[in-house]
């Protein structure tokens, strides 16, 4: 893997700030390919799916081409759904957030078009739309694209195959023949060769390619989780497989640093380790992880390359990695020297395709697994323990403990088992977990529409936000599609926004602490007659 930082490319400060507030530890193979050839204003044809970080790829030589003090539209993103329009929205929204002169609008059908001509007539640099959408704004005329510099086609062959030709084709057109065209497409059937042909110029083509991977052989196998069942599954996993020590993999800083702190929070002898710290603290964290010291290490990509330590029993992929070839650095961590290893994919539902796709390049089979109870726990943790005891008596020298329990029972007249049971309760000590249960978060009357929970959010007008950048940033952030995000009510310090009741605790633990258009946001169930 070529290894490139951000630092490398002609990023503002303001952008590379934003990427490190993210937690980008460094560019993913499609960025470090894409990037160099956007910024040089070439038009490029890349070959990536999502999950591979396209979206960043081409979203800051974008940005850094966009001019703040002229208020028309500059760039043109076409995407074939508006679930995608809004999660493009999302990461330029984060990517903007010290560059708060530029302005992103998703425009995508469905949405009240007169929102969508108010903030289009307050001026923005940025547009994201469907085909369909962004053709009714042409025709309508309340959207000229004399002034765009870029066109960017995401998921191209989706876009295809949705019937969009004709659109994009037209959309193409309205724009300026000195345009930066760039297309991006999971697939290259011959209908994107032609377009590239008809419309880009001398384009480069980008695909990340594979060495021959050799893949260790060792257990591997996936959860299909929620994003916030992964603490607790993990919890669950390391108390039952007890690893000598585990390796922990999330795919940004921000994580690596949230999941140690949670893990330590529940008692688990855990650090992290990314390439934002000191190497000195580095090395510390290092050599406890090899004493033993510490027995779950937490890391990025970048961090844990290079790490040889042949107790690692344990593999997590708490993030899908972004690549193939992560895949596979990461669980060569694993069963070093002979050993037997086991690696560990979390998967959350909407991601089980990324995990496909590595198994097919890797050509590996990853195991479905179900998630274990805390029942499962119990009785894994009582097997292990009883197995100890066994193992203990077998051993013998046992004798002067053997006295102790005689004593008791003669002198506080006890029974054998009693005092067995009470030395069993002691060391296994069951905390009483919560089951992972449905959602049945009592919101109370918060005065939305039936079904629906309406919440406050502490940001509004003021913060200059509109009700795409809610919709991008919750249905960015939560399992919850944005179609079913219910009223907005903007106010110049605040806003309501309702969601379908079953989402209503994904999006309440989701978005405390988030931020909506670099805002740090608070959320709260509204209170009847709460309105401002
Ligand atoms: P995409 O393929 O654009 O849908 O991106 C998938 C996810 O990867 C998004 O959540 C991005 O924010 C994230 N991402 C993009 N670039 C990087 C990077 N260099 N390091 C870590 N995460 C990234």
């Amino acid at each position: 893997m070529n290894i490139l930082k951000f630092e490398d490319f002609n990023l503002s400060k303001e952008l590379l700030q934003a990427i490190k507030d993210m937690g980008f530890e460094e560019p993913t193979p499609i960025q470090a390919l894409a990037i160099p050839k956007l910024e040089l204003g070439m038009d490029v044809t890349g070959q990536a799916q999502t999950g591979t970080g396209k979206t960043a790829a081409f979203a800051l030589p974008a940005i850094e081409k966009i001019d703040p003090d002229n208020l028309s539209v500059q760039t043109i993103i076409l995407a074939p759904t508006r679930e995608l329009a809004i999660q493009i929205a999302e990461e330029f929204t984060k990517l903007l957030k010290y560059k708060q002169n530029i302005k992103v609008l998703p425009v995508y059908g469905g949405q009240p078009i007169d929102r969508q001509l108010r903030a289009l007539r307050s001026g923005v640099q940025i547009i994201i739309g469907t085909p369909g959408r962004v053709m009714d704004h042409l025709d309508r005329k309340t959207l000229s694209l004399n002034n765009v510099h870029t066109i960017i086609l995401d998921e191209a062959d989706q876009m295809l195959d949705m019937g969009f030709r004709d659109d994009i084709e037209y959309i193409i057109k309205k724009t300026p023949a000195g345009r930066q065209t760039v297309l991006f497409s999971a697939t290259m059937p011959k209908p994107i060769i032609q377009i590239s042909k008809k419309y880009q110029k001398n384009p480069e083509f980008i695909q990340v390619t594979h060495k021959e991977l050799t893949v260790p052989q060792i257990e591997q196998t996936y959860f299909e989780v929620k994003e916030r069942d992964k603490l607790e599954i993990t919890c669950r996993l390391i108390d039952i497989y007890d690893p000598e020590l585990a390796l922990i993999f999330c795919n940004t800083k921000k994580r690596v640093d949230e999941l140690s702190s949670s893990l330590r929070a529940r008692g688990y002898l855990a650090e992290a380790l990314h390439g934002d710290m000191k190497q000195m603290h580095r090395d510390r964290v290092m050599s406890k992880f090899r004493s033993g010291a510490i027995d779950i290490l937490i890391a990025t990509d970048v961090a844990a390359r290079g790490i040889d330590v042949d107790e690692i029993d344990t593999v997590f992929n708490y993030d899908v990695p972004q690549d193939v070839e992560y895949y596979v650095h990461r669980i060569g961590r694993t069963a070093r020297a002979g050993r037997t290893g086991r690696a560990i994919s979390f998967v959350a539902p909407k991601e089980i395709y990324k995990l496909r796709s590595i198994q097919k390049f890797a050509k590996i089979r990853i195991t479905k697994m179900p998630i274990p109870s805390i029942t499962d726990v119990e009785e894994i943790k009582i097997k292990n323990f009883m197995e100890k005891v066994k193992l203990t008596i077998n051993e013998g020298n046992i004798e002067k403990y053997a006295t102790l329990v005689e004593q008791m029972m003669e002198k506080d007249e006890y029974n054998s088992v009693e005092i067995a049971a009470a030395l069993l309760k002691n060391q296994l000590d069951f905390q009483q977990k919560e089951e992972i249960k449905s959602l049945d978060v009592e919101f109370g009357d918060t005065g939305a529409e039936p079904g629906m929970v309406r919440f406050y959010i502490s940001v509004g007008r003021d913060d200059q936000i509109r009700p795409g950048d809610i919709v991008g940033a919750f249905a960015g952030e939560t399992n919850m599609p944005g179609k079913l995000i219910g009223a907005i009510d903007i106010y110049p310090h605040n806003s309501f926004v309702e969601v379908p009741m079953e989402y209503a605790k994904d999006v309440f633990n989701t978005m405390q602490d988030r931020t909506i258009r670099g805002k740090e946001i608070s959320i709260s169930p509204a209170k009847r007659g709460n309105f401002k």
